[in-house]
């Protein structure tokens, strides 16, 4: 039974989809303006999680992951979608492109990253730009219901006609009366109404017609439009990062609540945000690593996922090099092991050496990540398998049939964990050309050639070790 905390209830509760064996799911995605740093990886790496842990329980997930190409402003931590600068806008003028060519940019970037950290592709990833016509009818829609107000070309939601306002992040109307707002909007009614369409001044560069003015859309009614058009009315989760409740989620409920007559989301989950020295890491404050910082460091993607998994999703981590180099000692472990368990496997069997329970293992990893996706238990039951077995190995108590056991183990247990290891990687042909050549030198006793053609593959980061079941192949970790 899988329970989730649900930022909804406050409750962990226990998952349950809205149709059998099936899960709609949608992840808030990037604002495609700048690198995509760790601290957005590490909310994407949630959703993978949620979605790896799901089908490894046998739901067929349907994940959406938008792209925001338009309509997310500067200001939009603190006001409600009417005022400052659109982010994209603003990277078109520092970097001299179009809006377009940025957002392709740093969507391939996205992409690019997502891959690395083996990440698997969300089913689609809908830009906001190419959804207009979807959100110009939730905004008429919304108005003709009489959620929506319309003054000067610009629309606003009445955030008083929802009695369900703040109920995703605290912040009902009561509570927000009292916190310090920045300037507001001289055509809002309410202070906490919320831009569903601006009317774009003449220089604007991203604008459409609509039925109010020439202008774009707000932030939040993109994710409405995309969820309700790919995944329906009512979906099993949501996620997103913890700065993703409020003000856009909490807008997306209330824009798409009112125009459905339906419940929008049955479990919200968020990650809690990766921090650099106490503060939160984001593009805004520049505090940010990107992937390529980690590699220029010697660390792999695989080192910052193994990273990120050993701390829960919902506790603040604060990033430091020396947890990382702490992953990446954990992550050779891991994969030590593995190549001694193929070695071992690869054995004739000797049948009369104890056997090894592997259920009680899988019991463990499985009431962890039952419990809320507590994947540094379930690592920690990993960490005891890789003990225990590492002894038998020493002393050679452990059957190939046991080796394989526990491979077959691994390989269920990791499609949740999604980490590629270096000894499992794809040995490109040129370099088993080179190791066979370098067994053919070693076997007419030309060291000499053995010991060049080593250095040769060595050189193209891969690591060689002569067992006594012959030569070991692995990338360099
Ligand atoms: P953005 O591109 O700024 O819209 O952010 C993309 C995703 O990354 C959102 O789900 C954010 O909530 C999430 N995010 C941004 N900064 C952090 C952080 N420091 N830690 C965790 N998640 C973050
Ligand atoms: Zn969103």
């Amino acid at each position: 039974m899988l329970n989730l905390y649900n930022t909804l209830s406050k409750s962990k509760d226990e998952f349950k989809s809205i149709n059998p064996g099936k899960v709609g799911m949608y992840t808030c995605g990037p604002t495609v303006y700048g690198y995509l740093h760790i601290g957005n990886i590490r909310a994407y790496l949630l959703s993978d999680t949620v979605r790896r842990y799901l089908e490894y329980i046998g739901y067929e997930v349907r994940l959406i992951k938008n792209i925001t190409d338009v309509g997310h402003l500067t200001d939009d931590d603190v006001a409600q979608g009417d005022s400052g600068e659109d982010k994209m806008l603003k990277a078109a003028e520092r970097e001299k492109k179009t809006p377009e060519e940025i957002a392709r940019f740093y969507e391939e970037y996205f992409r690019q990253t997502e891959k690395e950290m083996n990440i698997i592709p969300a089913h689609f990833f809908p830009r906001a730009t190419a959804h207009i016509p979807q959100m110009i009818k939730i905004i008429e829609g919304l108005l003709e219901k009489g959620y929506a107000y319309e003054k000067n070309g610009n629309v606003f939601f009445d955030v008083t006609k929802f009695e369900d306002y703040g109920k995703l992040s605290g912040n009902t109307l009561e509570n927000l009366k009292i916190g310090a707002r920045i300037e507001e909007h001289p055509d809002k009614k309410n202070a906490w109404d919320f831009a569903l369409w601006i009317k774009a001044p003449e220089q604007h560069l991203m604008k459409w017609e609509s039925p109010w003015s020439i202008g774009y859309p707000g932030w939040h009614i993109e994710c409405s439009a995309m969820s309700t058009e790919y995944l329906g009315n009512t979906i099993d989760i949501h996620t997103g990062g913890e700065d993703n409740i409020f003000p856009h989620q909490e807008a997306e409920i209330a824009q798409t609540e009112c125009y459905t007559g339906q419940k929008f989301v049955n479990f919200w989950i968020h990650t809690r945000h990766l921090l650099v020295d106490g503060k939160k890491m984001s593009k805004s404050k520049g505090n940010l690593f990107t992937l390529e910082d980690i590699k220029e460091k010697g660390f792999s993607a695989m080192d910052l996922r193994l990273l990120f998994l050993s701390s829960h999703y919902r506790s603040q981590t604060n990033f430091s090099w020396d947890s990382l180099e702490q992953a990446h000692t954990n992550i050779q472990k891991i994969n030590d092991f593995i190549l001694n368990l193929e070695a071992v496997a690869s054995r004739t069997n000797i049948t009369n050496l104890e056997q090894i329970n592997t259920n009680v293992f899988l019991e463990k990893f499985e009431a962890a990540m039952n419990d809320d996706l507590n994947t540094p238990l379930a690592l920690a039951a990993v960490y005891e398998i890789i003990t225990e077995v590492n002894k038998k190995i020493d002393n050679e108590t452990l059957s190939s049939s046991d080796a394989k056991k526990i491979l077959m183990l691994w390989k269920k247990i990791n499609s949740v964990f999604g980490l590629i290891l270096s000894g499992q990687a794809e040995i490109p042909e040129e370099i088993k050309l080179l190791v066979k050549q370098r067994q053919e030198a070693r076997n007419g006793k030309d060291f000499k050639k053995s010991d060049d053609l080593r250095a040769l593959i060595e050189k193209h980061g891969f690591i060689l070790e002569d067992t006594k079941d012959g030569q070991k192949i692995r990338l360099a970790s």
